[in-house]
């Protein structure tokens, strides 16, 4: 029977994570902090509760360099998939807000029922939801706006498929992005704020990844709330964090366990700077109401503890992060870790032209998620492999189901000395227990044999 230190897993996530934490997590959940009752047994707002809170906050700020007093970092258990949905009612809602007070205030001695048939005329004509389409997360997000919304306000900037014969496989050039928005008179002809611009800075299942904020974006910027869904590539790198509105991310790959979901947000898109149009304009306006779980001002005035938060996922990602940042200090040791784990393998790859073809464009290369076909998508050579690495300990290899071939996602979590599994990395001197840079350097090892042979 394999044991943890037979196998190293490359799966997208769930993913590994450092066998101390876990380790210390078994102990937590029996008998947490010698209290005589486990973590995962306690009231989420007893005040133990509230210092995983705090420390896992904490932790999240100091690696991403997150400044608080403008941001607010929440917990939620939406997954992902929830928040795209949030995205779109807490966006719109903050839009349709400010619409109606600049009606109220250009238009104060109009009638009740003009200002909201001007209000209305102005969500029907102006209000757009931008999306920048690279690859099936981001194609998913856009959809759900679409069946919240209905599509006439959901605008594709861009879409990878256009330029890649149907596939993901590159982000289009910045110049071809639609990102003209409508002027109107009203407002003095200045073109219309969006409710926002989203993008996915990882794209899970093709390997496609923003190789920084796009430049676009920012040129652009004229009041642009910028929104990305950072699911897959948290806190793998160094995050300009003022240029986002809103940063969002599932725990489960690159943090965590499974939970719990973290979203980092404006404080000026929160109550007192801004609200929501209330649930009753919303209506009238024909336009979605959300639930009040994923509604980013009820979980910030209640610190993450609107209803019950699973405290011990809480503080999994709570010691993931923590421990990042003792070895560390910030992200940029973690970064180069995952940079050189991309390099090592993208580079064994490059060697073998023959043997393997890496899915997507060059410059759109994920660090995280690493796509390839083995001899331009033979099905039994794929078999082979992944039979063979099976045999080796090397797991969780298979693309995703919906694009097929080969997925390494070989850049989780923690770089952390003392590695319980006796797993250091002598180059370095230092031990990864995740998917660390001995286990990238198995795989390439493997790899470079699988195509000789
Ligand atoms: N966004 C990205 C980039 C993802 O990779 C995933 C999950 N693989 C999701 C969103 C959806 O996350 P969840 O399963 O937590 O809803």
């Amino acid at each position: 029977m394999p044991q943890r230190e037979d196998v190293h897993y490359f799966g997208a996530g769930p993913a590994p994570l450092p066998t101390p934490v876990l380790q210390d997590a078994a102990k937590a959940l029996l008998n947490y902090n010698d209290m005589g009752i486990g973590i995962a047994e306690m009231s989420h707002r007893s005040p133990d509760a509230n210092k995983v809170l705090a420390d896992a906050k904490a932790a999240m700020a100091t690696l991403l360099d997150i400044p608080t007093d403008d941001y607010e970092i929440l917990f939620l258990q939406s997954g992902g998939s929830g928040e795209f949905s949030a995205v779109v009612y807490n966006m719109v809602g903050i839009w349709v807000e400010r619409m109606r007070e600049f009606v109220e205030k250009k238009h104060a001695s109009a009638s009740e029922e003009e200002r909201f048939q001007r209000l209305k005329s102005a969500v029907e004509k102006y209000l757009r939801l931008d999306y920048l389409v690279t690859g099936s997360w981001s194609l998913k997000a856009s959809q759900e706006a679409a069946r919240l919304m209905g599509k006439e306000y959901v605008h594709v900037v861009c879409d990878s498929r256009e330029q890649d014969s149907g596939k993901f496989r590159s982000i289009p050039d910045e110049k071809t992005w639609r990102l003209d928005r409508p002027t109107s008179e009203d407002f003095g002809d200045l073109p219309m704020p969006s409710a926002f611009t989203y993008l996915c800075d990882n794209e899970t299942v093709d390997g496609v990844e923003f190789p920084g904020f796009p430049a676009a974006l920012e040129s652009a910027a004229h009041d642009r709330l910028v929104v990305a869904d950072m699911s897959s590539n948290f806190i793998s790198r160094k995050v300009d964090v003022r240029k986002y509105a809103v940063i969002f991310g599932g725990a489960q790959k690159n943090i965590g366990t499974t939970g719990i979901t973290i979203v980092i947000v404006r404080k000026n898109l929160l109550p007192p700077h801004a609200s929501m149009a209330s649930s009753v304009l919303m209506r009238k306006l024909g336009l979605s109401v959300g639930p009040i779980v994923l509604d980013w001002a009820t979980i910030a005035k209640n610190n993450s503890l609107y209803n019950t938060l699973p405290i011990f996922d809480v503080w999994v990602a709570g010691q993931v992060m923590q421990r990042l940042v003792s070895l560390h200090g910030t992200i940029a040791g973690q970064e180069a870790v995952s940079d050189d784990k991309a390099a090592l393998l993208y580079g064994v790859l490059d060697k073998h032209p023959d043997a393997y073809q890496v899915v997507p464009s060059r410059s759109a290369r994920s660090r995280m998620n690493i796509c390839l076909r083995i001899k331009q998508g033979d099905e039994a050579a794929e078999k082979k492999f992944l039979g063979e690495a099976t045999g080796l300990g090397l797991l969780g290899l298979k693309g995703h189901r919906s694009v097929g071939g080969i997925r390494i996602s070989n850049c989780k979590r923690c770089n952390v000395t003392g590695d319980a599994r006796g797993h250091g990395d002598t180059d370095t001197g230092v031990a990864d227990n995740a998917v660390s840079l001995d286990a990238a350097k198995k795989l390439a090892r493997f790899l470079d044999s699988f195509a000789q042979s």
